[in-house]
């Protein structure tokens, strides 16, 4: 019990740390909560602090995140990474994914923010959805996830906690969608959270660019999972590769079900080991490939900038 505690006053700390590098300026007052807690908020168009919050603020994308925006900008993974995000460090990991770009003026404006409002409200990030909300979650000494809990953040440029509509942290999440991408995240997430718990686990540097490229870059992946040498590694049968052409959601749950498989060998996957070692060899030399290609475009972009 006393261990459990421990966990989640880390986890508390943690998000109180990574709130406050984002937000800097602003007290933060975080409150321990469970699903059932009452909270008053609301937040409108015409609310004195309207888009305060959508400025000089870091945004880690995850993969439903990417996979919303580029459909919504109808972009492709490669042009929506060059367009909108840069490189970014999973705090309390080593693991490197990208964040929203910020634009580049005095407040660092995020490219989506408009006098009206945010131009992709119906596929904005779930960091955007959380707030006022963070969610934590305790790991069990099975290795599964669970006990989730919540935290509010009262910064002092939000109005919206003035207001005088109630909801449950459930009721809120349930509004906001944040249930829904948790759930499409769900594989991601818990490669995160299991690096995070275990500290900076030491990734092979091969084990840091599989999790770049398929937290990025689904086309990629599409591309090699199509792959005689992918399909043969992981037997897959012509009724899931007809589901995985069709329908690219499933090829996202799929792509972030395989990387957890591949990163911590947890998930059901039928494999033939040979077959699937030349697999990630090919994936984990496309993934080089690509990674070499961005750094030396950002390079060129810099030079250009001279
Ligand atoms: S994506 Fe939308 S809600 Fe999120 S910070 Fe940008 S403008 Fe604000
Ligand atoms: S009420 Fe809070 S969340 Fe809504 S616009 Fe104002 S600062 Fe942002």
């Amino acid at each position: 019990m006393g261990e459990k505690k421990n966990k989640a006053k880390a986890e508390i700390n943690e998000i109180k740390k990574t709130v406050e590098s984002k937000t800097q300026k602003s007290v933060v007052v975080p409150e321990y909560l469970t699903a059932s807690s009452r909270f008053k908020f609301r937040c409108y168009p015409g609310i004195g602090c309207f888009t305060k919050c959508c400025s000089g603020i870091r945004i880690i994308l995850s993969p439903y995140d990417i996979f919303r925006l580029k459909n919504r900008l109808g972009k492709s993974c490669l042009e929506f990474l060059n367009d909108y995000t840069i490189p970014m460090t999973i705090e309390g990991s080593s693991l490197q994914t990208v964040g929203l770009k910020m634009k580049d003026d005095e407040i660092r404006s995020c490219p989506f923010v408009t006098a009206e409002g945010c131009t992709v409200y119906t596929d904005r990030p779930l960091t955007c959805r959380y707030y006022p909300i963070g969610m934590g979650m305790m790991k069990k000494d099975t290795g599964k996830t669970g006990e989730d809990f919540f935290i509010k953040v009262k910064e002092d440029h939000c109005l919206g906690h003035n207001e005088e509509t109630v909801w449950t942290i459930k009721e809120w999440r349930q509004d906001q969608e944040s249930d829904l991408y948790d759930e499409m995240n769900n594989d991601w997430m818990a490669i995160v959270l299991k690096a995070k718990t275990l500290g900076r686990v030491e990734f092979s540097q091969r084990s840091l660019e599989l999790f770049y490229i398929v937290s990025t870059n689904l086309d990629l992946f599409r591309d090699m999972a199509f792959s005689p040498r992918f399909i043969a590694a992981y037997q897959l049968d012509p009724e899931t590769l007809k589901t995985l052409a069709e329908d690219e959601l499933e090829l996202l749950k799929f792509s972030l079900k395989w990387l957890r498989f591949v990163t911590f060998d947890e998930g059901d996957f039928k494999v033939d080991q040979e077959a699937r070692k030349k697999a990630k060899e090919k994936l984990i030399s496309q993934a080089e490939e690509e990674r070499k290609r961005q750094r030396e475009e950002a390079i060129d972009a810099l030079d250009g900038q001279d």
